[in-house]
């Protein structure tokens, strides 16, 4: 198998301090992993000269993933809150191509939170088209854009794979694909094989989060992984796979309280990672 295995930034740190950079990517690869995941919801804040010097000093590949907000919300019925998610969605796409990563995902697709209402169809139609633009400039960038749909309290617009390969062949753009996360999955889906060959019968299985039932340590929650990682192999899945877990011990200024991120579901980040690494290894054989 060729799969890569990353990291999210939140297992190690809540910021992007050149101390902390250095902490986080040093850290990723003492626990073997391949990649790092940045949560770069405010990418401007990014160092990427630093952050790429970094990576190439320690082997490690980067991958960046965000979720918008109320105020940079693509999926807005305002022409202006639109025009304001594509300026921070273009701001993350260079920080991608600068740290010398191929992956931009995440919930660009909306705000990351609670909707009050559902979408509305202009709200969608602005989505599609604000994704259907970015992809065009990430496709000259060689960078791929990961449609990653949560469970229905942190999107009203792509919760289900069903909804995000149909949301995808609206978008009709090669470079972007599905992005799916078991945490997520594991409220919204009928059954985690069936959507794991949905995403691959339509060549859109592009990325995945690993994350337990409550965020915690893989393997001590409720996630079918050994379904979920029978799948993979029966569609022969060759991309990424990313451990993510947020405990309170780690906070982004704005990431975990978003996540509902409450209590302390692991205190040492490397013992997380490390046992994450061998959950997969056994696992899933990667
Ligand atoms: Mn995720």
């Amino acid at each position: 198998m060729s799969n890569q295995i990353g990291v999210h930034a939140l297992v190690w740190v809540g910021g992007w301090s050149p101390d902390e950079a250095r902490l986080a990517i040093e850290s990723s690869r003492e626990a073997g992993y391949d990649l790092i995941e940045l949560a770069a919801l405010d990418p401007d804040s990014f160092d990427a000269d630093m952050t790429a010097r970094l990576l190439q000093e320690n082997g490690i590949g980067a991958g960046v993933s965000l979720g918008l907000s109320d105020a940079t919300d693509v999926s807005s019925d305002d022409p202006e809150c639109v025009a304001r998610g594509r300026e921070l969605l273009a701001s993350a796409l260079a920080l991608t191509r600068d740290v010398g990563g191929s992956y931009l995902g995440g919930v660009i697709f909306s705000k990351l939170g609670r909707y009050a209402a559902p979408v509305t169809a202009r709200g969608r139609a602005n989505s599609v088209e604000s994704i259907a633009w970015l992809a065009d400039k990430a496709l000259d960038a060689g960078v791929t854009l990961g449609l990653e749909f949560c469970n229905r309290y942190e999107t009203n617009v792509l919760n289900t794979t069903e909804q995000t390969l149909a949301f995808i062949a609206d978008v009709d753009r090669p470079n972007v694909v599905a992005h799916l996360d078991v945490y997520h999955m594991n409220i919204e889906e009928v059954s985690f094989s069936g959507a794991v060959h949905a995403a691959a019968a339509a060549g859109k299985l592009g990325y995945v989060h690993l994350g337990e039932s409550h965020r915690g340590a893989l393997g001590t929650g409720s996630i079918p992984f050994e379904e979920f990682f029978r799948a993979l192999h029966e569609v022969g899945y060759q991309g990424v796979l990313t451990f993510e877990s947020f405990s309170s011990r780690v906070v982004h200024p704005t990431l975990s309280s978003t996540l509902a991120i409450w209590r302390d579901t692991w205190d040492d980040g490397m013992v997380l990672a490390k046992d994450a690494r061998e959950f997969i290894r056994t696992g899933f054989g990667a």
